[in-house]
């Protein structure tokens, strides 16, 4: 299905190295606004600087790629330490293309993580690379994308349903009960 992601998770930091290794991921690639930080917060919080940084000290690749301008994205990505790639037009692939280029990893051993179906999914599927969904951090109000969310809505619970993609699983240590419940 062109609009599911490959898994589901919370929140990026439920993602880490042991389980990248397992998925045999060695790219990631990170959307910035409502998956690493809420659109109108300029600086990552202590959780994303260091769980950017273990990712990285194990020797996963990350790069940003957000639809957002140079100006955010340049900014974010400096705090971080990590390549970008702005204005990318998800779910037009250019900019995925652009950016698996420059963390030079294969598409089969790159994931992208993001809040959106219809940009990061979409993106992704249409890419053929696997994705996570992440919820977004910040409850936005802008009409637009209150818009998407409400359209967003009835295949998240699809996608929530179905356990086989929730990332969590995948944990040796794992009981989660992540559901549609959460959700609402
Ligand atoms: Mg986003």
């Amino acid at each position: 299905m062109i609009l599911f992601p490959t898994y589901f998770t919370h929140k990026v930091t439920d993602i880490d190295a042991f389980l990248l290794k397992n998925l045999n991921v060695t790219g990631l690639i990170l959307d910035i606004d409502d998956t690493l930080a809420a659109p109108k917060t300029q600086c990552p919080g202590n959780d994303i600087i260091k769980w950017v940084n273990s990712l990285k000290n194990q020797g996963i690749k990350i790069i940003l790629l957000s639809n957002n301008f140079k100006y955010r994205v340049e900014k974010f990505a400096e705090l971080i330490e990590v390549p970008w790639v702005s204005m990318s037009f998800k779910p037009f692939t250019k900019g995925l293309h652009k950016a698996i280029k420059k963390i030079s990893c294969s598409p089969k051993n790159t994931i992208l993580v993001g809040d959106q179906i219809f940009t990061d999914v979409f993106a992704a599927n249409l890419f053929n690379i696997r994705s996570i969904l992440v919820d977004p951090i910040s409850k936005n109000k802008s009409p637009f994308l209150s818009f998407k969310r409400f359209l967003e809505k009835p295949i998240k619970k699809k996608i929530y349903s179905n356990s086989k993609l929730n990332l969590n699983r995948l944990k040796p240590d794992s009981n989660s009960k992540y559901s549609a419940e959460d959700e609402n």
